[in-house]
């Protein structure tokens, strides 16, 4: 493998071909992209919770992997990058679910049996998500305008399946090309905002109804 490239400080913006950066109200989990509520200069637009303590999202261990999943891409390694995107975008997803479930009301046990329980993604996507939401996710996606993304998505999953399992029954895949590899980058950088939109959607919202104090 060639050299990754040299980090970045921590504290720049975030640079072409670097994760996005959002913060989140600790108080009903909204996330912003908006610098002003990320440095605390306003209350959460939702809530009203003042603006200390706003966590950035996605965590450092998840930018970390992005940023290998950028530099396995500069590099020019496929396959590697399309194993790593579907992995990523399955621990997102398993983040929003576990996101909706405290949202209504499952403490960390049941959370964690539920998924334990439902560890295939198409279970997750096709009988969970629907189960905690009330809406299909292609017609949650499709509502927050990414009506291509679970079509892609699971496209993308059959490619790395093939690739690495070698089923007989599904086609054999000796390689990635480069192509499906930029589509997954594509993904991805949609992966994040359509999590965000989810969110807001059905964790930051809700959470603001079963919380909302009565008019003074
Ligand atoms: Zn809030």
């Amino acid at each position: 493998m060639k050299q990754t490239p040299p980090k970045k400080t921590p504290h720049q913006p975030p640079a072409e071909g670097e994760a996005p950066r959002y913060w989140e109200c600790p108080v009903c989990g909204y996330l912003s992209a908006d610098p002003a509520f990320g440095g605390g200069d306003t209350k959460c637009p939702l809530c009203g919770a003042p603006s200390d303590a706003r966590r950035m999202w996605p965590p450092e261990r998840q930018r970390k992997l992005d940023a290998r999943i950028r530099a396995y891409q500069a590099d020019g390694e496929d396959e590697i990058v399309v194993i790593l995107v579907a992995t990523f975008l399955e621990a997102l997803l398993e983040d929003i679910l576990d996101r909706i479930m405290q949202t209504r009301g499952a403490d960390a046990s049941v959370r964690a049996a539920v998924l334990d329980g439902q560890r295939a993604v198409g279970i997750r996507i096709g009988r969970l998500f629907p189960t905690l939401t009330g809406e299909q996710f292609e017609d949650a996606a499709a509502e927050l305008g990414f009506r291509d993304f679970p079509h892609r998505w699971r496209q993308m999953r059959a490619v790395r399946n093939a690739f690495i399992h070698d089923d007989p029954y599904e086609g054999v895949q000796e390689t990635i090309s480069p192509a499906i590899s930029a589509d997954a980058m594509q993904l991805l950088d949609q992966a994040y905002k359509l999590f965000v939109s989810i969110n807001n959607r059905f964790v930051a919202s809700a959470t603001r109804a079963k919380q909302a104090p009565s008019p003074a």
